[in-house]
């Protein structure tokens, strides 16, 4: 019997990713395959995110073409996940007369179920009980792709920090982590599959462990870095509250912690940062960020800033504009704010008009695109270890600017930076680079990129510890 075809559709955080992963897998073991094309499908699920009105706007509009398409094909099974799933739940169903299945955050250990009942039957369900999963489940521990290098592993789920502006909480349910034997298998099971590097996901990783009897987050990471076989450990999130200095050193003594840090700083002002309920001020986040480069001088800070938050005045963001300039980040993620009920700020008077956010949200981006941009053209002439994915994008396409003899591959440094490079077929010997570190020479800095030729294709990684070193 041919295998049923899985078409997932993912928008939204790293998150959504795993979990997508996850549904996956939970798929494969009641006979669906996944293809890569929404017209052969069999079942068409939409992984959805809630945490900006644009996120859901965009699961809606997928869905209403789906329903179209389901016109013509009436055993379509039609499914959405993820937080817009979990937060609207029955409504999806009566807004969409097309959709089969609505499954919340915590239901994707239950999937199977769900979907032979409605192959069965016909019916259509939902499903958004907030029980709490404290682990994952073995049989989804373990990836069966082998394609990537680089994976997402989620080490704990929902939030309690209630963020005025933030909708995570009531999606995501109540902060849990996993076990750390849980998450360590996993991991050895994904580098067996020839995965390289992890980056460990949780919306506040500083607090791992919180009131579980767990070990401290720095020594899960000190745990995870004697992993054999895995060259590379990242994280995110880290929320500037709970940026304690043992993750501090934790930059400086784990051997395979990337030096990059994404730690979304929201607003410069210290009244706005009230308002939001973040729990710092202005004051401990630039000491903060000056501890990190007097630990690990090389580290790459990145962030996030919402833009017109309600009541946010033109000193607040003249305070949120120098922080930025200040600070010097090496990517900055600027979020008009948007509505996201049952988030308090909701409830909030003074909301900013689109004109005066549009205007801010160019102000602070010219500035970051300008030093991104400059911050990139400072590492012509510098070598950087890049992790190889793959092939670039333009190479992937059949469209190399080199010449016919060169390979374009693509890469991340240490700090995160994408890195393509031309190597040399005499020097490649053909082989294969996924996977592997190599010395970049760079030549150019773009605002998105950095590009330059391999000079050194040594097996280097062989010592993880020293490979590191080579950090940019
Ligand atoms: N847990 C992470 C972030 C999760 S949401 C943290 O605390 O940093 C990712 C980003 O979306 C946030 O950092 C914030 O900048 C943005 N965001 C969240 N809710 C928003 C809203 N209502 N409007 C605009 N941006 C929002
Ligand atoms: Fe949302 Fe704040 Fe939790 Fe991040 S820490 S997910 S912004 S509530």
């Amino acid at each position: 019997m041919n295998p049923k075809r899985l078409y997932l559709h993912t928008i939204g955080c790293q998150m959504n990713v795993y979990d997508s992963e996850q549904i996956a897998m939970q798929l494969a073991a009641v006979g669906y395959e996944q293809t890569a094309s929404m017209d052969g499908a069999d079942l068409i699920i939409v992984n959805t995110c809630t945490v900006r009105a644009k996120a859901e706007q965009k699961a809606f509009s997928l869905l209403g073409r789906l329903a179209k398409m389901k016109r013509h094909k009436k055993r379509l099974i039609i499914g959405v996940a993820g937080c817009v799933a979990q937060q609207e739940g029955q409504r999806i169903m009566e807004r969409m007369p097309a959709v089969d299945l609505v499954f919340g955050t915590q239901a994707i250990d239950r999937l199977p179920h769900l979907i032979q009942q409605i192959e069965a039957r016909r019916c259509r369900i939902v499903d958004v009980d907030m029980v709490v999963t404290p682990d994952i489940p073995e049989s989804l521990v373990g990836s069966q792709d082998q394609s990537h290098v680089s994976k997402f592993v989620t080490i704990m789920r929902g939030c309690d920090n209630y963020c005025a502006y933030c909708v995570v909480p009531f999606v995501r349910g109540r902060e849990t982590s996993r076990k750390p034997e849980s998450i360590i298998s996993e991991i050895k099971a994904l580098v067996d599959n020839g995965v390289k590097e992890v980056t460990l996901l949780g919306q506040n990783v500083n607090s791992y462990g919180k009131n579980q009897d767990l070990c401290s987050f720095p020594e899960l990471l000190a745990m995870i870095n004697e992993i054999e076989g895995l060259s590379r450990i990242r994280f995110t999130t880290s929320h500037p509250k709970d940026l304690g200095p043992d993750l501090i050193l934790a930059f400086r003594n784990i051997a395979k912690l990337c030096s990059h840090i994404h730690l979304p700083v929201q607003s410069g002002s210290n009244r706005v940062l009230k308002r939001m309920n973040r729990n710092y001020t202005r004051e401990q986040y630039l000491d903060k960020v000056a501890e990190l480069r007097d630990t690990c001088p090389q580290i790459a800070i990145t962030s996030d800033i919402i833009v017109g938050f309600p009541g946010e005045g033109e000193t607040d963001f003249e305070q949120t504009l120098q922080l930025v300039k200040t600070v010097q980040f090496d990517g900055l993620f600027a979020f008009q704010y948007s509505d996201r009920p049952p988030a308090p700020a909701v409830k909030l008077p003074e909301k900013i008009s689109e004109a005066i956010i549009s205007n801010r949200l160019q102000a602070v981006l010219a500035f970051q695109d300008k030093l991104t941009r400059s911050k990139n053209q400072q590492l012509v002439g510098s070598t950087q270890w890049v992790l190889t994915d793959g092939l670039s994008k333009k190479q992937a396409a059949g469209n190399p600017a080199g010449s016919n003899q060169e390979l374009q591959w693509t890469g991340r440094t240490s700090t995160n930076k994408i890195v393509n490079f031309y190597v040399d077929e005499s020097t490649a010997d053909n082989q294969n680079l996924i996977g592997k570190l190599v010395g970049v020479h760079i030549d150019k800095g773009y605002s998105h990129s950095l590009s330059g030729r391999a000079i050194n294709l040594e097996p280097s990684w062989r010592g993880l510890k020293g490979v590191e070193n080579y950090a940019a």
